[in-house]
């Protein structure tokens, strides 16, 4: 199509970097870019940068993928793993048998989440993993309640929630949808809370809130869950509207329904509280968090669930035997010390601190560029922001997809040394929390560079 035709062009005159057509089946990668484009090749990661193999440094803007909080070369947690491997590079949790660092990690994790009890802690290797394993609990649970009929899941338009097929069928995004027989019939999909795109001509922000809820109210007639990011990530960065959480938790209790909280990007002090369930006074039943928990240094997510569901589930009495459920890897002990050991660290340099000295910066300082013509909105919170590229300031007025505006932004970006998230026109930004104000300004330097730049093309093409 005339989109890849222009994003080849724009990536194909970066630096040569070899590597072009290798073996990898690439995720989240067109065919095309394997075969005719060199893939960035990083080696080396320090502080909030990373190298490629020619050397080039960038400012990771994205925490790799929003998940190297504490940055790229953390000495505690390469010594935390080193120790557990010398020592049990690997035991399961299978069959009541387990190790110290999941017993250790599934305590730490349900002290740490104080927006509403939670009772248990399951492990897996990714958020996908969680979500997947949230459908598979709501199921059992209701099983086990003898409720046969609340087997549907309700997600939002533009959420992200993994990829896996539940995972995936839960996400609200086209492009994990087409092509992969996707989603499954038991996800249906409401409202995205997005005031800006979706409001309706002088509709406030509680009013549109108010309508999103009756919405989902009319959309729920006692299906089985609800899932949400406190703020959805890779749909955009899409912060909620006043009052939408409140709206939603009513409609969502007052048909007892489970609502699973998606922390995997918002957990662990993204937007400047622990979790984001606290920062929109959530109370959840189910939560997933991946992430963060281990920076991303080790592949670890978990699921915490809360008293009344566990009680269900470990329920002698609800003749459903054995919890059949499980990874090779839940609860891996070298992840699990790592992700012991990172949140230690964020305890020890008051991290949920050093995200709020910061993310003011941050956020404003990108904030000014919303003057841009091109910008249609930016908007974000903690250290969260997305950019959103569209014509007159208007969600109505894209540009030509063929363009490629996002793209070309994110390789104006690569170009002076800085990683950034792009989905269509869409821009995103999760820097790590180490991030030196002296690192924030040259993020909103180089972002001010790639956007005149961007700008620039924009007239260009439209005066062609
Ligand atoms: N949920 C959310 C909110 C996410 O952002 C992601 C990953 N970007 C996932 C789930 C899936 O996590 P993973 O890629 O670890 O499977």
């Amino acid at each position: 199509s005339s989109t890849e035709t222009s994003l080849k062009n724009d990536i194909s005159s970066a630096d040569i970097r070899g590597y072009k057509g290798h073996d990898m089946l690439a995720p989240f990668t067109a065919g095309w870019q394997t075969t005719d484009v060199d893939p960035l090749v990083i080696q080396k990661s320090e502080g909030s940068y990373v190298y490629d193999i020619n050397g080039k440094k960038y400012l990771d803007a994205l925490a790799g993928l929003w998940c190297t909080a504490l940055g790229g070369n953390e000495p505690r947690l390469v010594a935390a793993a080193t120790k557990q491997l010398n020592q049990l590079p690997f035991y399961h949790s299978f069959w009541n048998r387990t190790t110290k660092p999941s017993l250790d990690l599934a305590t730490e994790l349900l002290d740490l989440f104080t927006a509403n009890k939670m009772a248990k802690a399951f492990f897996t290797n990714s958020g996908s993993e969680a979500n997947d394993t949230q459908v598979k609990l709501v199921w059992y649970y209701n099983n086990a309640l003898g409720r046969p009929d609340k087997k549907k899941f309700i997600a939002r338009i533009k959420s992200y929630h993994g990829s896996t097929l539940i995972s995936a069928s839960l996400s609200g995004l086209p492009a994990l949808h087409q092509k992969f027989d996707l989603p499954a019939p038991f996800v249906l999909h409401t409202d995205c809370p997005h005031y800006w795109r979706y409001h309706l001509p002088g509709e406030t922000e509680e009013e549109f809130s108010t309508r999103l809820a009756n919405n989902l109210e009319n959309l729920i007639l006692k299906e089985a869950a609800f899932i949400a990011e406190p703020v959805m990530g890779a749909g955009g960065v899409i912060p909620p509207p006043a009052t939408y959480f409140d709206k939603i938790q009513a409609i969502v209790k007052k048909y007892d329904i489970l609502f699973i909280a998606d922390e995997v990007i918002c957990g662990f002090g993204r937007l400047g509280t622990t979790f984001g369930c606290e920062k929109y006074n959530i109370k959840p039943d189910l939560v997933s968090v991946a992430k963060a928990l281990s920076s991303g240094y080790m592949p670890i997510g978990a699921v915490l669930v809360s008293p009344e569901v566990s009680d269900v589930i470990n329920s002698q009495s609800n003749k459903l035997g054995t919890f059949s459920h499980g990874f090779t890897y839940s609860g891996h002990p070298v992840s699990c010390v790592v992700a012991l050991e990172t949140l230690k660290i964020y305890k020890e340099r008051n991290i949920i601190e050093q995200v709020n000295r910061i993310s003011p910066k941050f956020q404003e300082g990108l904030k000014a560029f919303s003057d841009s013509p091109i910008v249609g909105e930016t908007r974000g919170t903690g250290l969260l922001h997305g950019t959103e590229f569209t014509d007159n300031k208007s969600p109505n007025d894209p540009f030509p997809p063929e363009w490629g505006i996002g793209a070309y932004f994110g390789a104006q970006c690569e170009k002076y040394g800085m990683l950034v998230r792009v989905a269509g026109d869409n821009i995103m930004m999760s820097p790590p929390y180490i991030l030196s104000l002296k690192e924030i300004d040259e993020l909103i330097v180089k972002y001010g560079k790639a956007l005149k730049d961007t700008e620039k093309r924009v007239e260009e093409l439209k005066s062609q």
